[in-house]
């Protein structure tokens, strides 16, 4: 690595980082903005870094991010968790166990079928839940073990 390369990485690791925070322990860290994946310094399993936007079906494995789930209005997602350690907004078909570091946002036309843990469940005038139960403030921690900084 060159001098110039060196001055950029380092400046780029500086701006070019947010904060991500482990879905299974909770642990926050610094992750380059560009990472797909990183690992957890606190637990060392791997955290997938990008917001998630299902546009259409979606259907088997669970949706896990550090960031935010979208569930599009046409979207139909069914699968056994769906996991954010930021916002969940559901416009569209869900079928399975949500769990936000932020809000559940469902939307008018919506349709939620599971559990809910968040920080904050928002439910417009139209839209369908069944299933729970819904516990807010809830955890998203999977873990009993307490999550810590
Ligand atoms: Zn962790």
């Amino acid at each position: 690595m060159n001098e110039m390369s060196s001055i950029r990485a380092a400046l780029l690791g500086r701006d070019g980082s947010r904060l991500a925070t482990c879905y299974h322990c909770g642990h926050e860290q610094e992750a380059p903005v560009r990472a797909q994946t990183i690992s957890c310094r606190a637990c060392f399993k791997q955290i997938s870094i990008p917001d998630i936007h299902v546009r259409a079906l979606h259907w088997g494995g669970s949706l896990r991010t550090s960031g935010e789930i979208i569930i599009d209005r046409k979207a139909r997602v069914v699968c056994q968790s769906v996991i954010a350690a930021k916002n969940v907004r559901v416009l569209g078909h869900l079928e399975a166990d949500v769990r936000a570091g932020g809000a559940v946002y469902v939307g008018p036309e919506a349709v939620l079928k599971g559990a809910v843990r968040a920080q904050k469940l928002i439910i417009e005038p139209g839209a369908q839940l069944t299933g729970g139960p819904f516990i807010v403030p809830g955890s998203f921690i999977e873990s009993s073990q307490p999550a810590r900084a």
